[in-house]
This record gives structure tokens, sequence and C-alpha cells, in this order.
């Protein structure tokens, strides 16, 4: 992919923009979550560009440890039952802005996320039509 797609996603079960627009990565708004561990609780900022792996967290998390992840505006829980295809952790789930929906999986480290349209068809041209390719 030639262009960077930049998601606007919003939380699932409040539908409240997740973007925060005072805080950037690869010179997009970034993803902002709550994140909790077993010892500690903080943010994680994803990359909002579509196949970018980047990310910031605000505590120090081992490699290969699940978290849990909340909205920042509803808290409550983001993880869905659906499990990661790579490593068996739970994935969370966000609504984007456009249609259809990103699933990111909870491991740190694990690099596995992915975007389900419900109807290909229909989804795909909104999500052409709004970030214009
Ligand atoms: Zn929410
Ligand atoms: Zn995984």
């Amino acid at each position: 992919m030639d262009k960077q797609v930049s998601l606007h996603v919003k939380c699932p079960l409040c539908d409240h923009s997740l973007m925060d627009h005072e805080h950037f990565l690869s010179g997009k708004p970034a993803v902002k979550l709550n994140i909790t561990t077993d010892e500690d609780r903080g943010v994680v900022w994803l990359c909002s560009i579509y196949d970018c792996y980047e990310k910031e967290l605000s505590i120090d998390v081992p490699n290969e440890q699940i978290v849990d992840f909340y909205c920042p505006h509803c808290n409550k829980e983001l993880t869905i039952t659906q499990l990661c295809e790579v490593c068996d952790a739970p994935m969370i789930s966000l609504v984007i802005k456009a249609g259809g929906r990103v699933l990111v999986c909870s491991r740190n480290g694990c690099t596995n996320h992915h975007i389900t349209f419900k109807e290909v068809g229909v989804e795909l041209g909104k999500f052409y039509e709004e970030y214009g390719f």
C-alpha cells in the first residue's frame, strides 16, 4: 500500500471517539486506551495508521504479557471473546468510523490485528470514500 491509511476509531460500547488529538504517532492522532496489567495501570497509544505497529505505553509491560484494555470514556473493557489466531490471547475490538471493526491482539508484542467489514461491498466503498483511495 503506497498511501498510508489513518483509521478513525470509536469505542464499540459508548460510541465516543478514541482519537487523541494531543498525542501523535507517525504524524497522525494516536488511538488512546486505558490498560491494566496484574501489577499496574496506565495508558497505551496505538498508531492509527493501518499496518503500523508503533505504540507507546505509559507503564512497563513485559513482552508477551496479556493486557486488559478499557475505554477511557466509559471505562468498559474492550476485550472480546474472539481469540488471536497467532497466540490465543483475547482480541480487543474497536469500531472504525467509516464502517467495520478493527481487532487487535491484547498480548504485548503480538502484532496480529485485522479489519473486518460486515458487508464487504458497502463498507469498503465507504472506507475508500472516506480515506480517498
Ligand atoms: Zn467507551
Ligand atoms: Zn496475538
